[in-house]
């Protein structure tokens, strides 16, 4: 039997955790005074990754069995769970895309455990340039109960959160809709007015999605809906924190405004954890990952190309520059996420039944996987097999 001494990212009480055979045997608190050397807490969430490892949720398949290999990359960084997020496109090929992902989780527990559900994002957002981001404007329309209908049994019943602009007439109606049938909604790839803003918060709409990208270049200084955002209570925001989508001081009003109710995305593309270098990208065309992690429009590095960041460098951004500490952090990054979605679920928000990560601390106040758990089994790093 193996003992390792850790102290929780959550309560930072040190517990000493009892491994037998790749198993995690017993959890408990320690008496121990030593700062321990590991930190460990629940498992990552993301709740918007459109691709990662050079695979993308956005593409047709040749096998959907290929789509699996992102939740085996993104465990390896601490990442248990994620929501594949499906973006604007035709009726027919959102169906299409939302249908093979229903095919993955049929075909193994596996893909169940760390896909509790899907993220649709779009069509039904802004058309303006600026709001729109890179989503194609041809398929970008109004709320459609019908063609959500259709979507939702293509993907099994899995879309748990929808991102929507409630600039569109019809928009409560439809946003009552969704929460009525216990999907989230948030806004995101916005020009709504104040009001509009207002009465999608009443209507039961609840995050904001990446707050402050998805937004034009130049705004009226007031009102516009960044403010309006910021100033709903009931509103949690899901930022990008790779450095590049926002500057390190927005971070820091955002989280000062919205505080328990920030959380960490990574809206992370295929090209995500791939090595440095110049690819064609389906939607962007020519562009370049640099080694610093930005992804941009080839020989244009103002013009960002969708994000190349997992959650685990996310959480290692805000510790790095001292955006907040290891306990928000990591909040950000695993129970508040989960605390939205499925917030009748006890099974992520006690040690007993969540994911867990145990990392080393690195001086720079990095966070370095050292071993993770699914179900209290160690699933990283791989043990050799036996034969
Ligand atoms: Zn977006």
């Amino acid at each position: 039997m193996e003992k390792i001494v850790a102290q929780s990212a959550l309560d930072q009480k040190t517990y000493e955790i009892c491994l037998e055979g790749g198993r995690i045997g017993a959890i408990q608190v320690s008496s121990l005074e030593d700062k321990p050397d590991f930190i460990f807490g629940p498992g990552f969430f993301d709740i918007q990754v459109n691709g990662y490892g050079g695979v993308d949720y956005n593409l047709l398949q040749s096998d959907y069995l290929n789509l699996g290999q992102i939740s085996s990359a993104l465990e390896k960084c601490g990442v248990t769970r994620h929501l594949p997020t499906i973006i604007t496109n035709s009726k027919e090929a959102i169906g299409v895309l939302f249908g093979q992902l229903a095919l993955l989780l049929e075909s193994a527990p596996v893909y169940r455990e760390s896909i509790p559900g899907f993220h649709l994002e779009g069509p039904f957002i802004s058309p303006e340039d600026g709001p729109r981001g890179a989503h194609s404007k041809e398929f970008i329309c109004a709320p459609n109960w019908e063609w959500f209908q259709f979507w939702q049994e293509k993907a099994g019943g899995m879309i748990k959160l929808i991102t929507l602009s409630p600039e569109w007439e019809g928009s409560l109606r439809f946003i009552e809709k969704c929460v009525d049938a216990g999907i989230t909604v948030s806004i995101g790839h916005t020009n709504a007015a104040h009001v509009q803003i207002k009465d999608a918060v009443k209507a039961g709409a609840r995050l904001c999605t990446h707050l402050g990208n998805g937004a034009h270049g130049v705004l009226p200084r007031h009102p516009n809906y960044l403010w309006s955002q910021l100033a709903e209570k009931a509103l949690h925001a899901s930022i990008i924190a790779d450095g590049f989508h926002l500057p390190k001081e927005v971070i820091q009003v955002f989280h000062q405004v919205k505080k328990e109710k920030i959380l960490l995305v990574s809206d992370s593309v295929a090209l995500a954890g791939m090595p440095a270098g110049d690819y064609d990208a389906p939607v962007g065309g020519k562009v370049t990952l640099s080694e610093k992690g930005k992804l941009h429009l080839q020989g244009n590095p103002n013009l960002l190309a969708g994000s190349a960041m997992n959650l685990l460098q996310g959480v290692n951004f805000l510790l790095r520059n001292k955006l907040t500490s290891i306990q928000e952090a990591w909040e950000m990054a695993s129970v508040r996420p989960s605390q939205l979605l499925f917030p009748n679920s006890q099974a992520w928000n006690s040690l007993e039944k969540c994911d867990l990560l145990l990392v080393k601390q690195e001086e720079n106040s990095e966070l370095v996987p050292f071993k993770i758990f699914k179900n209290w089994k160690e699933v990283f790093p791989k043990r050799p097999s036996k034969s």
